[in-house]
């Protein structure tokens, strides 16, 4: 398995296990079985309301020892409702407990747009705060603190910009190193992997299937099924392997983390196999064609009648 490396030489392994979307109930199995069949990247968030049964299943395969701990890279992130400084420990606290760890490798400030305290989702405007009243550095130093104390081995960010990265690296004492992002061949950013490689920031691509089992309200009439998109079809039966597969071996080519979620037996055994699956210079280039700078996840929730959120301030574009 292809791995990152940070800049004190940890290294993460590139295929890791996605949890959005997967139901208590489910994600129990599905973190047991990834492990199982070789999965040593668990990607979690406090958001997604699942952390707790990953514990469970990170408590069994230490216990039984399938694993120790120091295999596993776990990475949670911060949810926008505590931004502020002094709510920052308790959000990684919970996360922690819930997770039944002592340690974090990595945690993400999950995106660059802040909701009021107790507000877990928002129904208006009114739920939000500016990043004038809450910037993006003084929850940055709260994270600083979380590394300095050992509690988290590793900090970045999530949904951040190449504008929003320059501004925080510019005031930062402990750099971002990962930048996790939306990235697929209808996603490619370019300029934004450009920037993060000589910046030595890392990248983790996310719904990198095209993340059919998102909600409802995010799906749109014309939205591109990534699966049945024709080129990765052809290049997949080339290989003799699925769209999936093609898909998620792009992601490892690049250089990138990429973190499909299954709850699927089948399927996480799949995704986690595209390691083998080796594409050529001439795939790589016709993939490369497909991009169309098209989100599955564009962020519109944040934007609301008064709030201070743009789609063109979100993503500085
Ligand atoms: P995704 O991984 O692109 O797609 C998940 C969907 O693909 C599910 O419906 C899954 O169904 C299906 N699937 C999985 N493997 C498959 C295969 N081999 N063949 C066919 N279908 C397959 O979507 P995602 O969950 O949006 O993104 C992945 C992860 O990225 C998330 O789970 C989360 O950890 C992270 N993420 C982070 C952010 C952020 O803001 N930082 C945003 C979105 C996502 P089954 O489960 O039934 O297999």
């Amino acid at each position: 398995m292809k791995q990152l490396t940070f800049s004190n030489k940890d290294t993460m392994a590139a295929i890791g296990l996605g949890t959005w979307k997967s139901d208590p109930g489910d994600v129990y199995d599905a973190v047991v079985e990834a492990i199982k069949v070789g999965y040593r990247h668990i990607d979690c968030a406090a958001i997604y309301g699942n952390e707790a049964e990953i514990g469970e299943a990170l408590n069994k395969v230490f216990s039984d020892g399938t694993v120790k701990r120091e295999e596993l890279w776990i990475t949670s992130k911060l949810w926008n409702s505590a931004h502020m400084p002094e709510d920052v420990q308790p959000a990684l606290k919970k996360t922690l407990t819930d997770l039944q760890l002592e340690y974090l490798d990595l945690y993400l400030m999950h995106w660059p747009v802040v909701l009021k305290p107790g507000t877990v989702y928002p129904e208006s405007g009114e739920d939000f705060l500016s990043l004038e009243e809450a910037p993006i550095i003084e929850t940055w130093r709260a994270m600083e603190a979380l590394k300095d104390q050992g509690a988290v081995r590793h900090i970045g960010v999530s949904n951040f910009s190449v504008k929003k990265l320059k501004d925080l690296k510019g005031q930062a004492n402990h750099q971002p190193e990962m930048n996790q992002v939306e990235m697929h061949p209808l996603l490619q950013q370019p300029d934004l992997m450009d920037y993060c490689q000589s910046e030595n920031i890392h990248l983790t691509a996310y719904s990198p299937l095209g993340s059919n089992d998102r909600p409802e309200r995010l799906k749109k009439e014309d939205d591109v099924n990534l699966l049945e998109e024709p080129t990765i079809n052809q290049i997949a039966d080339k290989h003799g392997c699925t769209a999936a597969q093609v898909l998620i071996s792009w992601g490892v080519n690049r250089g990138t983390a990429i973190i499909p979620k299954s709850v699927n037996p089948k399927r996480i055994k799949q995704n986690l196999d595209s390691a083998e699956v080796s594409l050529s210079g001439d795939d790589m280039q016709q993939i490369a064609e497909l991009d169309k700078h098209r989100r599955y996840i564009d962020g519109a929730l944040w934007c609301q009648d008064g709030n201070s959120y743009t789609m063109a301030n979100l993503w500085d574009e």
